[in-house]
């Protein structure tokens, strides 16, 4: 990876944590889940309103280092307006990104900005924390219709 794009990835991360896109409740979701890193202390909650398979709104609240919150808000802005097809193809494109080796090139026309997390791969223990809004958002799409879940993502 070039320093440029290096450097363009960390102001990525820098400005998502500084200023978290789509932070907060959400008053008409209809779906929802909780998640959390135990390993780094990271607490997320994951909101969303899916009219029509199509995620119309999406909002998550939590705290936890750098690495969770930015993915969080990074997450959310780019899953909001998808279909939930769309959105679980993002879902996987992201795990794929993330558990692949370092010199395996990333696929930046699928991940976009997301892109800029792909960093975590030299470093396994953020792996968790990147992923953490992920597996939140997978868990909240398989949950039903108004039914509140709460997923504790253990170790894995
Ligand atoms: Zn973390």
């Amino acid at each position: 990876m070039s320093d440029n794009l290096r450097e363009l990835y960390q102001q990525i991360i820098l400005d998502h944590n500084r200023s978290p896109r789509n932070f907060g409740k959400l008053e008409a979701a209809n779906r929802h889940a909780q998640g959390s890193n135990p390993l780094c202390g990271d607490m997320l909650a994951v909101h969303l309103r899916v009219d029509d398979d199509r995620i119309a709104e999406i909002r998550f609240e939590g705290s936890g280092c750098a690495i969770s919150q930015a993915s969080a808000s990074l997450m959310t802005s780019a899953v909001k307006g998808k279909t939930t097809a769309e959105a679980n193809a993002l879902f996987r494109a992201f795990q794929a990104m993330v558990t692949s080796r370092p010199s395996t090139p990333i696929d930046r026309d699928t991940l976009g900005k997301l892109a800029a997390l792909g960093g975590v791969r030299q470093f396994p223990a953020r792996v968790k924390c990147a992923n953490l809004s992920w597996h939140t958002l997978h868990a909240a799409l398989e949950s039903q219709e108004g039914k509140k879940i709460t997923t504790e993502r253990e170790q894995e």
